[in-house]
């Protein structure tokens, strides 16, 4: 079935989604900069062995949280840890109990993190 102007309803709905495609294509790009890693490359943690960073006691945490500290991706690396969610070791200058609490604070609830 044609429109008045010859365009059928099936081309009709294909513009639209096109349109849709259009205006989410900047999202879709934002969303990629967000879990964008390349960021890592500039981490002081690359120079050190993996294990630092997953320390078994709090000495361990202390020792990793004091590279973090100069390390010029802190920021950064804190954020991703937050919001992916990530419960093992020193990310970004802090360790997993501080990480809950900074989403606590921010009504953010991970159900999968143990209290
Ligand atoms: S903040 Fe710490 S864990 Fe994150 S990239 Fe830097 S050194 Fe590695």
């Amino acid at each position: 079935m044609a429109d008045r102007d010859g365009t059928s309803k099936g081309e009709l709905c294909l513009d639209f989604a096109n349109d849709l495609g259009d205006l989410f294509t900047p999202v879709r790009m934002l969303r990629r900069m967000e879990t964008t890693t390349d960021w890592m490359d500039n981490g002081i943690c690359r120079d050190h062995p993996p294990a630092t960073f997953f320390p078994s006691d709090g000495v361990g945490v202390e020792v990793a949280k004091r590279i973090c500290v100069t390390c010029p991706v802190v920021d950064t690396c804190l954020e991703y840890a937050l919001e992916n969610h990530i419960d093992h070791g020193v990310w970004g200058g802090t360790s997993e109990r501080q990480r809950r609490r900074i989403l606590k604070a921010r009504g953010i609830r991970i159900p999968a993190f143990s209290e």
